[in-house]
């Protein structure tokens, strides 16, 4: 274990492969997080019901016999059930091996398994050159692809899902317990700033409008961003957000995939702004207020 550290400070080529690879790996395991955790929250939500609705559902078969959880069944085809074997199941190269197609039904797979891989690889790099052979790496790696989940999720489905949210909170005011990255007093603040702020801002929206502009769950990923930053940094951050939800908003009307008015999850964003503001927020902070003062 000594000489694995020894390596990791003293051979920058061992460190960042040793993220590279690993961060491949995670983000295999993520597209399994991202297309079976909203999948296992909605069997849930049925098993809870039929638990509180018992007497007037007793005449009514259960849907569900074998509940799915992120390690089975095992991964399969969607198309022609063929088991993925390990060798199919090798990030990025597989599917350039395979070419994109399932090696039974020839049906394509599609690209965003091996895209969500790379990137997932390569903003782990990111967050590696950044922090350096420090524990920091270790923490920002976990929110890293926490939050690479969470996007997705809240892409697909519009749901932040508290077991992902809120250890990521939790860990971020543990990891500004001795200052890690702001003191631990920027870090509380920012936690119950993040939350209350935006809860204000939801609540205003419905009064004005009758409309929810928002979720719950976007109120605790940026309290976490809070935990992690400190409460300075947030105003940036919903500024940023912002930026980038126009950017991703008129880059989606352009390719069609999204009409105008359907509703777009803020998350996304949040998350994307939230990141940039972890590696980079203080300069682009500074910078920023140069240009307007
Ligand atoms: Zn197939």
């Amino acid at each position: 274990m000594t000489e694995f550290i020894y390596l990791l400070e003293n051979n920058s080529l061992f460190f960042y492969g040793f993220v590279f690879i690993l961060s491949l790996m995670i983000g295999s395991f993520l597209n399994v997080v991202i297309y079976r955790f909203p999948k296992m929250m909605e069997q849930g939500w049925y098993l809870e019901c039929r638990e509180f609705l018992a007497d007037e559902l007793k005449d009514v078969p259960a849907k569900i016999t074998a509940p799915l959880t992120l390690s089975t069944p095992d991964s399969t085809c969607p198309h022609c059930q063929h088991k993925i074997r390990f060798y199919e199941n090798i990030p990025v190269l597989s599917w350039l091996a395979l070419k994109g197609k399932c090696s039974q039904c020839k049906k394509s797979i599609s690209a965003r398994y091996p895209l969500v891989e790379i990137s997932t690889a390569l903003i782990s790099l990111l967050v590696a050159q950044h922090f350096g052979v420090t524990s920091l790496t270790c923490y920002a790696l976990l929110l890293t692809w926490g939050l690479v989940a969470l996007t997705m999720i809240d892409f697909d489905h519009m749901l932040l899902p508290d077991q992902i949210v809120l250890p990521l909170l939790w860990l971020g005011l543990f990891v500004n317990l001795n200052n890690g990255i702001v003191p631990l007093e920027d870090a509380v603040i920012g936690a119950i700033a993040g939350y209350g702020s935006l809860y204000i801002v939801f609540w205003l929206f419905k009064l004005a409008t009758g409309k929810e502009g928002m979720g719950f769950g976007d109120f605790k990923l940026f309290a976490l961003f809070g935990a992690w930053v400190g409460w300075q940094l947030l105003p940036l951050l919903i500024l940023m957000a912002s930026v980038v939800g126009a950017f991703i908003g008129i880059s989606l009307m352009v390719f069609k995939s999204h009409q105008k008015g359907q509703a777009i999850p803020f998350g996304p964003y949040l998350a994307i702004a939230g990141w940039i503001t972890l590696l980079w927020g203080e300069q682009i902070w500074s910078w920023y207020l140069q240009q307007i003062l």
